[in-house]
């Protein structure tokens, strides 16, 4: 692959950054034959290790697990001292790693890469080092880090100050002393944490500047551990997979213990536990449900507030060190060496900005609103421009001379952190997108250069020269990535990792919160399909594979997992009697849905007996009248009970604020069609003829229901209709059965493996209709006339096989003049929008509904109007 020797400044690869990433991709790069030259600013190796040196710098990773793993002799080669090893301790292990293998022939120090093009005519990037030195490149890879670029001061007067002015992110090499000094230290994020008590020990006073207070938990830092170093020495290939192949990138088996159910003495025990254990993954685990159930969440918070107020003598103080207004784990958790017990020290103060702002930093020292501190030095632990700050600093353009700062001015969009649309052949690793901060960094650090490395060799043996993802490979993966984010607390928290901590900048969760495992799998899938994805040139062809790697939501496919895992038989291989068994067995394991005012169960007269119903009336007062909503619960006319969709109906009651009654109707096989659709036009009628006993405001009734429910519910109306009453105000159909053809796409896509299948959906049918009536409108409500029906919402969702049926319905509604909401429920099954409590990510799709319901009905009336028109 090399170039010809008469073109000196061109490269096959130029990597920017000598840390931990650069180094390997340097490494496997000259595996592959290529010629490589590496780019970094700083004087000698380390990255991050090299910069940062403030005292009290650590990793906040076992070292054990802190490691390069791609070889084994390596490994015996070196030994840490420490359970979290010291800065120098790391640098030295970076610089051993260079010169074991080479590297640094290769390294070109206090060199920056300063400006990088695409020339689309030679398929190479045109690389200008400092003040215009050029280098020409096939392959541009950005190993520059995710906490590279220091957060400029954005304090009033910054530069005024004329005493000592330290950043720790670029703390000075023969150090500073601090002895007798009267220093300030702004910041308190892990930089502050780490460094804050080594300062305590030199200055004579010390003033700490705390904007946020920040979670943090002892280090208990020490000898490495002995159970750590037994499983390495025992079966290191073991123990690496298993990291490889965990969420976090550090051996770990997941906890399901929920935080919100356990009991008091279980949540002692974890949280203790994690707390002397003294890892960041151990104290993100006391519970399975704390990164997504602020309740949940709660408890570890408050725990940990125990302990601060435990630790700090002046409870004032310890007020101030305890975070509030930010869940546990939304911003990055610290890991200490005696940080809150250093607020016990007579010279050392907190200054709370929350109460007293700074107003201006000045030429002795710092005014907030109420005060004025006289000091010889500042120290700024303010932090970084994370993730995407190195990245568009270094004025990358594409093919259409577009810079990476303008494409990602709302934030940044790449295929896998990995690469970004229109920029040919740049690699980002541990880019936004990727699992990187929210991961053992070293172990997605090789995953990512081994990627890189083993997609350079494929285009190599297949004849292509350049690789880029495509735009529709490239949303989807950001939709994922935002998708997996979105069900959990993170995105609600002030923190870089959202590009909080910037002003200005797009506000976006930017790294791949699925898991190390998941991410790997991710990758490993697009190459088994061919590079999924991505469109690769070269002499020989083209060749494009488009598509999404990843479309479904996070905890749907969770949720799918693990009931594949639980082997359950097929619901159509079962007679209906152990079918409705098994569904009573599974529902009976899950949360119960949100508390609602009140719940009665009562019956209504049907057209053959009884039918029992439940209703659910919102909080607030008694005699409120409300909109009264029929609904039907799904389970193919055979399965279900008033038991079986409960929460789902709480769910609807506590969102829109109507009376919700939910009727049982009678079942298939027992009673066949049209057995049920008479049931739901006579409940209809029913509780429009008892609205205000129901509580409900008469005339605002409408309709709703699941799958089979959604069938009966919309056989309901049409039944009104043709009778002249009673007035339906609205329907809700989520995933309806609306038609008996089952040959529509998105029963080929989605008949097998989504819950429901066509061959579960045939049992329905034949339990329920015989095959002459299945075209009857009674059972097939698409084929009837639709004209003068109430304004409809259909939930279509995506991995069902009723999809088709349900946006076909909508499409024949609205060509008959019916007022159609359709919602589409992304990335879901035919069941996970009504999993209230266990799939999170159908809560949108449900307050869309609540919306739909709440747009049927006129605001609300005053009862005594109420009264009177009835
Ligand atoms: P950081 O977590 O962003 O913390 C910066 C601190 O400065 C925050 O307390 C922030 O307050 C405060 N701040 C920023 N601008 C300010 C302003 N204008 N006025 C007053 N206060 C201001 O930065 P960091 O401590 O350098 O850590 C960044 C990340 O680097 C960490 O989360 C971690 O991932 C990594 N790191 C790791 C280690 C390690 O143990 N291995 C050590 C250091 C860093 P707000 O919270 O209110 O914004």
């Amino acid at each position: 692959m090399n170039e010809p020797s008469s073109v000196p400044e061109q490269v096959d690869a130029v990597v920017v950054g000598a840390g931990f990433s650069g180094l390997y991709m340097l490494y496997r790069l000259r595996q592959l034959g290529m010629s490589v030259k590496v780019f970094d600013s700083a004087g000698d190796v380390g990255g991050t290790w090299y910069w940062n040196r403030y005292p009290g710098a650590r990793c906040d990773v076992p070292t054990t697990d802190y490691a390069y793993s791609f070889d084994p002799e390596l490994e015996k080669a070196w030994t840490w001292s420490e359970k979290y090893a010291t800065q120098p301790e790391i640098l030295d292990y970076l610089r051993f790693v260079a010169d074991r293998y080479g590297l640094r022939s290769d390294i070109e120090f206090s060199a920056t890469v300063t400006s990088a093009r695409w020339d689309e005519q030679e398929k190479r990037w045109r690389i200008t080092i400092g003040c215009g030195t050029e280098m020409r490149c096939r392959y541009y890879v950005m190993a520059t880090g995710c906490l590279s670029l220091p957060k400029s001061p954005d304090i009033e007067g910054a530069d005024r100050f004329a005493g000592q002015v330290y950043f720790t992110s670029r703390w000075p090499h023969e150090g500073a002393d601090l002895t007798g000094q009267r220093v300030a230290v702004i910041g308190t994020g892990s930089s502050g944490i780490q460094s804050i008590p080594l300062i305590a020990r030199q200055a004579s006073q010390l003033t700490v500047f705390q904007r946020t207070a920040n979670f943090s938990i002892p280090a208990h830092n020490g000898p490495a551990s002995a159970d750590r170093l037994k499983q390495l020495g025992g079966d290191r290939d073991g123990y690496r997979h298993a990291a490889r192949w965990s969420r976090g990138g550090i051996p770990m088996e997941p906890t399901d213990v929920l935080g919100v159910t356990a009991g008091e003495a279980v949540r002692r025990e974890r949280f203790e536990a994690a707390w002397e254990l003294g890892e960041l993954f151990g104290i993100l685990n006391v519970f399975a449900d704390q990164a997504v159930d602020p309740a949940s969440n709660d408890i570890v918070a408050e725990m940990i507030r125990e302990k601060i107020r435990s630790i700090v003598k002046d409870p004032e103080t310890a007020e101030m060190l305890s975070p509030k207004g930010h869940y546990f784990g939304t911003k990055r958790p610290c890991l200490d060496t005696g940080y809150f017990e250093t607020y016990n020290l007579p010279h050392v103060r907190l200054v709370d900005l929350r109460k007293q702002p700074i107003v201006s930093i000045t030429e002795d020292g710092i005014e907030t609103a109420d005060e004025s501190f006289g000091f010889d030095a500042i120290v700024y632990a303010t932090g970084f421009d994370a993730m995407t700050g190195p990245l568009v600093a270094a004025d990358v353009a594409g093919r259409d001379g577009l810079s990476l700062k303008e494409k990602w001015a709302a934030g940044p969009s790449t295929y896998l952190g990995l690469m970004t649309a229109g920029y040919p052949n740049f690699f980002m690793l541990t880019g936004p997108g990727s699992p990187s901060v929210l991961s053992n960094m070293t172990v997605s650090i090789e995953q990512h250069v081994d990627w890189v490395a083993g997609c350079l060799k494929d285009m190599r043996e297949e004849g292509f020269e350049t690789i880029e993802p495509t735009t529709l490979a490239e949303s989807g993966w950001n939709q994922h990535v935002q998708d997996c984010a979105a069900i959990t607390l993170l995105p609600t928290a002030n923190s870089w990792y959202m590009g909080a901590n910037v002003p200005g900048k797009p506000r976006v969760f930017m790294p791949y919160i699925g898991g190390v495992n998941a991410y790997r799998q991710a990758c490993d899938d697009i190459v088994g399909q061919g590079y999924l994805g991505f469109r690769m040139t070269g002499p020989g062809g083209d060749r494009c594979r488009d598509g999404v790697i990843r479309r479904m939501q996070p905890d749907v496919a969770m949720v799918l997992e693990f009931l594949a895992a639980m082997g359950l038989p097929p619901m159509e291989t079962l007679p209906p009697a152990d079918a409705r068994a098994l569904m009573a067995a599974t529902a009976a394991t899950r949360p119960p849905g949100p508390k609602v005012g009140e719940v009665t169960d009562g019956a209504i007269p049907g057209p053959s007996g009884d039918l029992p119903y439940r209703l659910y009336r919102p909080a607030g007062p008694p005699e409120g009248l409300r909109p009264l909503v029929v609904y039907f619960h799904g389970g193919g006319w055979v399965l279900g009970n008033l038991d079986s969709d409960d929460p789902l109906c709480r769910d609807l009651c506590e969102r829109s604020g109507a009376v919700v009654v939910s009727v049982n109707y009678r079942h298939a096989p027992e009673a066949r069609f049209p057995a049920a659709a008479l049931d739901a036009f006579a409940a209809v009628q029913w509780a429009d003829a008892n609205a205000l006993e129901l509580g409900g405001i008469p005339g605002q009734l409408a309709v709703a229901g699941w799958s089979a429910g959604a069938n009966i519910a919309t056989v309901a109306c049409q039944l009104a209709r043709g009778a002249g009453g009673p007035h339906i105000s609205g329907q809700v159909l989520i995933c309806p059965v609306v038609d008996s053809d089952m040959t529509r796409l998105s029963y080929e896509e989605n008949g097998d493996g989504y819950i429901l299948t066509t061959a579960l959906m045939r049992w329905f049918w034949d339990h329920y209709a015989d095959p002459a009536d299945r075209s009857e409108p009674r059972a097939a409500p698409l084929r009837g006339d639709l004209h003068g029906l109430p304004p409809t919402c259909i939930v279509a969702a995506d991995f069902d096989p009723l999809r088709d049926e349900g946006v076909a319905y909508a499409r024949a509604l609205e060509a008959a003049g019916v007022p159609v909401r359709l919602t589409r429920a992304r990335g879901h099954t035919h069941t996970s929008v009504t999993m209230v409590g266990t799939v999170i990510s159908g809560a949108p799709v449900r307050a869309e509904i609540a919306e739909a319901l709440k747009n049927f009905f006129p605001s609300a009336e005053p009862l005594e109007h109420a009264r009177q028109r009835r």
